[in-house]
């Protein structure tokens, strides 16, 4: 999983490349770097783009994000010239595509924020703009084949820049690389005023930014919570499951600890709101960071018709993490689960997982789905293995939230780790067709009951050794 560095030595010849005057910087590009400088609080950045020949000629940024490029131009023998510009396009003349090009415009970021307004595409919020870099790189709206680029953002004096996008090494953690096939939509980023800390985990790292703000609870709080949320997580994986994720704490009012997502796509983020009153027993109660982080240890799957295996995924690893790292007892995850699952049955009309993207049949139909391949998995297997070495061997195979994968081939890659049968089948089964699961005949055989309002678990259950393996793991 850790990257080959092999690019710092071509960094070098971009640095000479650029300092060298109009008729030299005509020879041939042969890479594809951003050159991005922020004004304070990165309310404008200046960007200077070396593109490699053979790019497909249109160019845009992230939809709805156009209106605020300026002043792109291209440079040719005759200087600097207008970048031709058409709708919400511009255009690279003939001769990019033979030897390659550069060009260089301003972006209002601020002023995106403002009109935008939204965390997707930018942003503002107190002294801080979120925007992914999608948003302010200039790309070709075409895929075509899959190349390295690298973006160097140069930040004034107080103003920070952090992204999701994996930065190219820890010497150079100010340049970020990407596949040229996610930069349509980059992972999330932000400038401004923040406090930045590491949580070195086994496995990995988790780069923490904390918005500027007068928060009642301290950093070294806020650093415990996400210190948790990660190791409940590398439990479960056995080693956090990936290199580097930056959780970027944003600020709201109140005392809620909430609104949570991740995006992925050449690196990983999580953002999550704190509420500036947050009290310690807020934070003492979160799920909602546990379940985000989970997110990161899958590939990204075409989220139209499959969101149900990736929100099922972390909506059923989230309480079991929590449960085998002693945050959560083994009867308040049942007792949940006892009273969640029956949300994931298909109702009336549904078609099947990939067809019926209700609330319902996406996180709990996903879960149901988690539920019924774990217990399937450790039958199968006589308990040697549960759904949790399937997700490993789908991580240990670079399934993680920076890759586009498949479903078929994230399910497959898991029954090939435990070396059966049982997601291919099992998701074949659920696909199509709306399936009803036995679970009260399935909350009996693993000895899971419901007395008044308490949680009895009978160990004499025909399958109540593959609930203690589901509640405990290996260890
Ligand atoms: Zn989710």
């Amino acid at each position: 999983m850790k990257r080959v560095i092999f690019t710092i030595l071509i960094l070098t010849t971009i640095a000479l490349f650029q300092t060298s005057n109009h008729s030299s910087a005509l020879v041939t590009a042969t890479l594809w770097h951003y050159e991005v400088t922020a004004t304070e609080g990165g309310k404008e950045l200046f960007v200077e783009v070396t593109l490699p020949p053979k790019i497909h000629p249109e160019l845009s940024v992230y939809s709805s994000a156009e209106p605020y490029l300026k002043g792109a131009e291209i440079l040719s023998e005759k200087g600097w010239q207008p970048l031709r510009q058409q709708g919400l396009s511009w255009f690279l003349p003939a001769s990019a595509k033979i030897r390659g090009c550069r060009i260089r415009y301003h972006y209002q970021l601020a002023q995106a924020a403002q009109a935008i307004s939204n965390i997707e595409i930018a942003r503002q919020a107190g002294d801080l703009i979120y925007a992914p870099p999608s948003t302010w790189l200039l790309f070709p709206i075409y895929k075509g084949t899959p190349q390295k680029v690298t973006f160097h953002v140069k930040t004034p004096p107080g103003t920070t820049f952090v992204s999701g996008v994996f930065p190219l090494s820890s010497s150079q953690s100010d340049t970020y690389e990407i596949n040229s096939s996610s930069l349509y939509e980059l992972s999330y980023s932000a400038f401004g005023k923040m406090r930045l800390h590491t949580i070195n985990l086994q496995g990995g790292k988790i780069d923490l930014a904390i918005a500027q703000s007068n928060y009642t609870i301290s950093d070294d709080q806020i650093i415990k919570w996400v210190t948790k949320a990660g190791k409940s997580i590398a439990t479960y994986y056995d080693g956090f499951p990936i290199h580097r994720v930056l959780v970027l704490v944003r600020v709201t009012g109140g005392r809620r600890i909430g609104y949570g997502s991740a995006l992925g796509n050449s690196g990983a983020a999580v953002s999550i709101s704190v509420g500036v009153n947050a009290r310690q027993s807020d934070f003492d109660d979160d799920w909602v960071l546990t379940h985000e982080l989970a997110h990161i240890a899958f590939p990204s799957v075409p989220r139209g018709k499959h969101a149900w295996l990736e929100e099922g995924m972390a909506t059923y690893i989230e309480p079991i993490s929590r449960m085998r790292t002693g945050e959560l007892s083994p009867e308040k995850v049942w007792g949940d689960m006892l009273d969640q699952m029956p949300q994931g049955q298909p109702e009336y009309g549904d078609k099947g997982l990939d067809y019926t993207p209700s609330w319902g049949r996406t996180y709990w139909g996903g879960a149901l789905f988690c539920l019924v391949a774990d217990v399937e998995i450790r039958q199968k297997t006589k308990n040697r293995y549960g759904l949790e070495h399937a997700f490993r061997g789908i991580v240990a195979a670079g399934g993680t939230m920076n890759n586009d994968w498949d479903v078929i081939r994230t399910l497959s890659e898991g029954d090939k780790t435990i070396g059966v049968s049982v997601l291919i089948p099992l998701y074949n089964k659920m696909k199509a067709t709306p399936v009803e699961i036995d679970l009260d005949g399935l909350w009996k055989r693993l000895g899971v009951e419901q007395r008044g309002n308490r949680i009895v678990f009978n160990d004499n259950a025909s399958q109540a050794e593959i609930r203690r393996a589901i509640t405990y793991g290996d260890k």
